[in-house]
């Protein structure tokens, strides 16, 4: 059927080649035991203990605990000890590695390479090096920080997230985890508001728990497992479609006839070459410490999930970028490309980040597992409801940390959950909490109280959640919640720090209502359930146990108050509130001017996004899709001129074909066209404005040249397509 000389016919047969092919990259998985390796390129404690002298390594270990800055005296020895591991590992060169508000990761490689008095090369890395730096960071974006303030960015060793050596193909470089500030100490990037989350979090959390009588755990932190879902093609297959090259999602594309209505992928049996690709990356994941646990396929063809042992927030942010970026590395190896946008392909599954959060405390306790005894349920009670409140009390701000061009295409589309936020608590809890809000008026909280009201028998509480509820973006899911709304392709720092922020808030409120019942004389119970029931009642908008992707749930979603942000635009504009900057402000999280460039950064980006596929669609349509689609036309009024001359009638139904042609091709043009203007009308439009009318007008008029060219592919002659079609992407690896 293929056309034998086209690039995507000669890409198929590489492809089927390659099958036969699959090359062991490595000796080591499934060979030596993962334990063996690891960690073994990172700086972690056992290193540490190794390496540096006892009096420092202790002073490391309370800085990195209690999240301070280095001390200065030690600094320069912690360097030493680094560059020497480092150099034993094969590292010649060391970067500070961060996040700035690209959502990417940024390095700055320099080599260890000095002069010693004599002018002889040696090896030197210095505590200044080691604590700070200076890259040339005026292209980052800033959200107009920078402009009002000072050109320089600094960044600044994190020692809370380990050191670690990345292979490179020609040697290897440290990288040193960095936060990027401003001179003035402003935010520039993804991970200080992250870790300011956490400061204020474990400050709320451990003022709560003194409240219990909890006087020995010295830390709360909130613990992470992000379950990474991702596409894999063949790279061939990326090479040939500039919208997956430019735009990391299909902007074309007839559906095929088999999609995922089978079902047959799911947790299927992985394919050895993919298996290939997933064991090299899980074996490079462990040496850097990144403790990946499960992996499998997932609903759509060719999609899979790789899910970690979760982790302290921050680092499982930085572990996750890793991830990503190794993922993308390790493909190409392989001739695959991972597609970890949001919606590669229209009409199959879109791909997401589950975020699993929770609490723990230095005692190593999860604050949301229930105990074993009414107190310690009172206590996650307490915990639970204040995280309800946070989503209740700050769901626009949720909102608008999750999204992204590529988010808008995947929430609400029966496959994600909606744009509305809600939380799901289960029907065991629900059960519980019902009945503490109808018991209003009960004034004694006894022991024997809370176990009539179900608080004894908490521990079951996860057996609840064998069969839970998946179409809900916030689900509490037996002893952790799991904030599914997030994008597949995003760091998962901000929508971590809002939901931080958002519970350390709560926790204050909560605390401080529980601190004035008691000066009111209540019973410390009493004055516990108190505020539970308030807060109960107060929040129950937020809760749903229902099927999110019902038509019915957004109509009783809308009756309750809940808002349905659908767009990008109108999510982002959430933080521009007054009473959203409120939040970050008391907790210091943010800065007003910090929130702002925020949001002009997300802004920009959405923008920017749109932009770039409106010029890749106009190219394909223009350079791929109308001249196969002029050459199939001729093919067929030749034909018919033809049969004229031989029959000396046209056959109305060869006519009808040619027709329906050159009726497409006539759309096609048009919407073209259409397309192009109102883009070049909107390029003045204030910034806000034109984002809204791109999310309304651009994005329907991008969809209907789509459906003149997916058209097209269903009529044009095969092996005229230049582009690989959906069937062939997505069932040939
Ligand atoms: P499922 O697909 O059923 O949601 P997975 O096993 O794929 O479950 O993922 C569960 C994720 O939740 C894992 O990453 C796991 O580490 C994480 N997780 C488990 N307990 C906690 C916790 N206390 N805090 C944060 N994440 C957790
Ligand atoms: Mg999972």
């Amino acid at each position: 059927m293929h056309c034998p000389s086209s690039a995507r016919f000669l890409a198929i047969q590489e492809i089927r080649r390659r099958q036969d092919r699959i090359v062991p990259h490595l000796s080591g998985p499934g060979v030596k035991p993962i334990s063996s390796i690891f960690g073994e390129s990172t700086f972690n404690a056992r290193v540490m203990q190794e390496k540096l002298p006892k009096n420092v390594c202790q002073k490391l270990e309370a800085t990195i605990r209690r999240g301070q800055p280095l001390d200065r005296s030690i600094a320069d020895v912690v360097a030493h000890a680094v560059k020497e591991w480092a150099m034993e590992k094969g590292a010649t060169h060391f970067c500070h590695w961060f996040q700035p508000m690209t959502g990417l990761t940024a390095e700055k490689h320099d080599s260890f390479l000095s002069f010693d008095e004599n002018g002889d090369p040696i090896e030197h890395f210095s505590g200044s090096q080691l604590i700070q730096s200076e890259p040339d960071a005026s292209s980052f974006p800033s959200g107009g920080m920078r402009t009002t303030f000072e050109a320089r960015g600094y960044t600044a060793w994190d020692s809370s997230s380990p050191i670690f050596v990345m292979d490179g193909p020609n040697g290897r470089t440290m990288c040193v985890p960095s936060v990027f500030i401003s001179y003035h100490g402003e935010a520039l990037d993804k991970k200080t508001p992250l870790l300011r989350s956490m400061r204020a979090l474990n400050d709320a959390a451990l003022k709560m728990l003194r409240v219990f009588g909890n006087t020995t755990a010295v830390r709360v932190v909130p613990t992470v497992g992000p379950e990474q879902e991702y596409f894999l093609i063949d790279r061939a297959f990326q090479t040939l479609r500039p919208d997956l090259l430019l735009c990391g999602r299909t902007l074309i594309g007839a559906r095929p006839p088999k999609g995922q209505q089978l079902e047959d992928h799911y947790f299927g049996s992985i394919k050895s070459r993919v298996q290939a690709f997933v064991q090299e990356l899980e074996h490079e994941l462990y040496k850097l410490g990144i403790p990946v646990k499960t992996r499998h396929n997932e609903v759509a063809p060719s999609q899979f999930e790789s899910a970690p042992i979760f982790e302290e927030a921050n680092v499982a942010a930085d572990h996750n970028q890793i991830l990503m970026e190794l993922m993308r590395q390790i493909a190409r190896r392989h001739d695959f490309a991972v597609l970890l946008h949001e919606k590669p392909f229209d009409g199959i599954n879109g791909t997401g980040k589950h975020n699993n959060w929770s609490l723990m405390d230095s005692n190593n306790r999860n604050l949301l597992d229930p105990g074993k005894s009414p107190s310690e349920n009172l206590q996650f009670l307490v915990f639970l409801m204040a995280t309800v409140r946070a989503v209740h009390h700050r769901a626009l701000v949720l909102r608008a940390s999750i999204a992204s061009s590529g988010n808008d295409h995947r929430l609400g589309a029966n496959e994600a959950p909606p744009a509305i936020i809600s939380v799901y608590l289960g029907d065991q809890l629900t059960r519980i909490l019902d009945s503490i809000e109808r018991n209003m008026h009960e004034a004694q909280e006894t022991d024997e109280r809370l176990i009539r009201l179900g608080l004894s028998n908490l521990p079951d509480v996860s057996q609840d959640y064998t069969d839970r509820n998946r179409t809900s973006p916030f689900a509490f899911t037996g002893n952790k919640f799991e904030f599914r709304a997030v994008g597949s392709s995003a760091s998962i720092a901000f929508p971590i720090t809002v939901l931080n922020t958002a519970v350390a808030e709560s926790l204050n409120h909560l605390r401080e209502a529980i601190e004035a019942g008691r000066e009111k004389g209540t019973s410390f119970e009493q004055a516990v359930m108190g505020v539970v029931r308030s807060t109960i009642s107060e929040t129950k908008a937020i809760r749903f146990e229902g099927n999110n992707y019902a038509a019915e749930w957004v109509e009783e979603a809308a009756r309750r108050g809940l808002p349905n942000l659908t767009r990008t635009p109108e999510a982002l504009a959430q933080l521009l509130l007054p009473e959203s900057a409120e939040m970050f402000v008391n907790t210091g999280v943010l800065t007003h001017e910090e929130l702002h460039a925020r949001y002009h950064v997300y802004l920009e980006r959405y923008l920017k996004d749109i932009d770039i596929e409106v010029d890749t669609l106009i190219d394909m349509a223009r350079t791929q899709v109308l001249p196969a689609a002029i050459e199939h036309q001729s093919l067929l009024a030749q034909s018919i001129d033809a049969v004229n001359r031989v029959k000396g009638t046209a056959p109305a139904a060869q006519t009808a074909l040619l027709d329906a042609c050159v009726e497409e091709i006539g759309r096609l043009h048009e919407r073209t066209e259409g397309l192009e203007n109102l883009v070049k009308t909107l390029s003045g439009v204030e910034e806000k404005e034109r984002a809204h009318r791109y999310a309304y007008e651009v994005a329907p008029a991008m969809r209907s040249l789509r459906e003149s060219c997916d058209h097209l592919e269903e009529i044009v002659t095969d092996s005229l397509w230049p582009l690989p079609k959906y069937p062939e992407m997505l069932f040939i690896s």
